[in-house]
């Protein structure tokens, strides 16, 4: 609970790009928590980002902007250092699959290690989107194919125009 009050849920991810996926386990959080903010991570182990940090926000804004209780932010710090400037903090992550489960089960008790308040709660994945990466929008993106259902509606030509910089490299 945060000082006014209010229930927040942190959903991290490197949003590159965001996909309908990741928006689907936002507009939950945002039905389940009075406030939910989108943090854009850096994320040092993913080495060469389609978009940059300032893109990614940027698209992840234009995404969120029909909900009233969603705001984005950006960190570079480790997610359970970003979280202690909240009280009682809550993670929200999606899982599509087993392989997921295993990855964020040993991220949560790590994080748990640095900063003890932190919860995790993860929502199962809708299943039409269990499929769902940004590594799979980003490869369908390199060969031209169509985004449709994959990520909403708005950000297609930001990624097209991108991808169509990226095959010209
Ligand atoms: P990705 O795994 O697509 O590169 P991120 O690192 O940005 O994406 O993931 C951020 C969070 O979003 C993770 O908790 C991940 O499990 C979740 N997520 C990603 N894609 C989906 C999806 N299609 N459905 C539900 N959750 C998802």
């Amino acid at each position: 609970m945060s000082e006014n009050g209010k229930r927040v849920a942190i959903c991290p991810g490197s949003f590159d790009p965001i996909t309908l996926g990741h928006l689907n386990i936002v507009r939950r959080s945002a039905q389940i928590f009075d406030e939910v903010v989108v943090c854009v991570m850096h994320n040092a182990m993913k080495a060469s980002p389609m978009f940059t940090i300032d893109e990614r926000v940027e698209m992840v804004r234009r995404a969120v902007a029909r909900y009233p209780n969603v705001r984005v932010d950006t960190s570079d710090i480790l997610l359970a250092e970003y979280a202690r400037q909240f009280d009682c903090p809550v993670v929200v992550k999606g899982l599509r699959a087993a392989s997921d489960f295993e990855y964020e089960f040993q991220m949560n008790l790590i994080n748990k290690k640095i900063n003890p308040e932190l919860e995790t709660m993860f929502l199962t994945a809708s299943e039409k989107y269990t499929f769902l990466s940004s590594s799979v929008v980003r490869e369908m993106a390199a060969y031209g194919a169509d985004l449709t259902g994959l990520v909403p509606e708005e950000l297609i030509p930001d990624i097209e125009e991108k991808a169509r910089l990226w095959r010209k490299k």
